[in-house]
């Protein structure tokens, strides 16, 4: 059986929940919005077997702030937050509704910090790129939740329990970055560097075990960790999905492979 043809078997098989799932998503380059690949077609099949969410929040690797935030506007704008890519993925649009309701309710359930409104942020790559071929009609409502990139680990957890209340009402939170996100290191040729395919295994070990622990002190890992993590912006996403888990709730992998050297695309499913 094919990877893809294996991946969608498990998604029929996804024990059903009251509650929406919460995911990981490995993003990757934007051009996987529009290019027909193996992960563009995962995201279309999460699209038609999950449950449909009432609201979608993401917390992209590429809203990086002081102080959290959270996009409380009517209609966010398509950000394209990129350079050096072909015409046709700038003239891509994703123009689902906000959810300024679900915005309100976030910044009542978290108590770690006073999460400000924010009206001048949209939806960007990190956030569209998947929901493009995943929700192609754009009519959930969709919100991002920054993150303040002057916390440590640990703080960015602790919100991240906050949300869970929000599952229970029926949204989708969406941790969308990169386990293994070393762009200085991509090497075109494509073969997984070592050091990639160690750090991203050691990662699903703990996650196969619920070691959040493990997770949250990746720095623990030493050298390989500073070579996959050079910089933890992609890393972060992670910890607002595991933070999410119920206790004995499953988790799925998909979409288990590194990309151009450096670049892990592991992605989970919590259901
Ligand atoms: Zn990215």
């Amino acid at each position: 059986m094919s990877e893809l043809r294996v991946f969608k078997q498990a998604m029929d098989d996804l024990p059903y929940s009251e509650m929406a799932p919460a995911l990981f998503i490995g993003h990757g380059s934007p051009m996987n919005a529009i290019e027909r690949n193996e992960y563009n077609q995962s995201w279309a099949t999460l699209g038609k077997k999950l449950p449909r969410p009432k609201a979608i929040l993401t917390i992209s690797a590429h809203w990086l702030t002081r102080g959290t935030r959270v996009t409380s506007m009517e209609q966010p704008k398509t950000i394209h937050d990129f350079g050096g890519f072909p015409q046709v993925l700038f003239d891509q649009q994703y123009p689902a509704p906000g959810a300024s309701d679900f915005a309100a309710l976030t910044q009542e359930l978290v108590t770690t910090t006073n999460v400000q409104s924010d009206f001048e942020w949209g939806l960007d790559h990190g956030t569209w790129s998947f929901l493009l071929p995943m929700y192609p009609k754009a009519d959930i409502p969709v919100y991002q939740l920054s993150l303040d990139y002057y916390k440590p680990m640990g703080y960015h957890y602790t919100l991240a329990c906050e949300l869970r209340e929000l599952r229970k009402k029926g949204v989708m939170i969406i941790g969308s970055g990169n386990i293994v996100h070393n762009l200085g290191m991509i090497n075109f040729s494509g073969n997984p560097y070592d050091w990639a395919v160690e750090f991203d295994e050691k990662i699903k070990s703990f996650l196969d075990v619920g070691n959040h622990e493990g997770i949250i002190r990746y720095d623990r890992l030493g050298a390989v960790a500073k070579l996959a993590v050079p910089t933890h912006d992609h890393y972060l996403p992670l910890l607002y999905a595991i933070a999410q888990q119920e206790k004995n709730e499953a988790l799925t992998f998909f979409n288990e492979k590194t990309e151009l050297g450096s670049v892990s695309m592991r992605s989970f499913i919590l259901s």
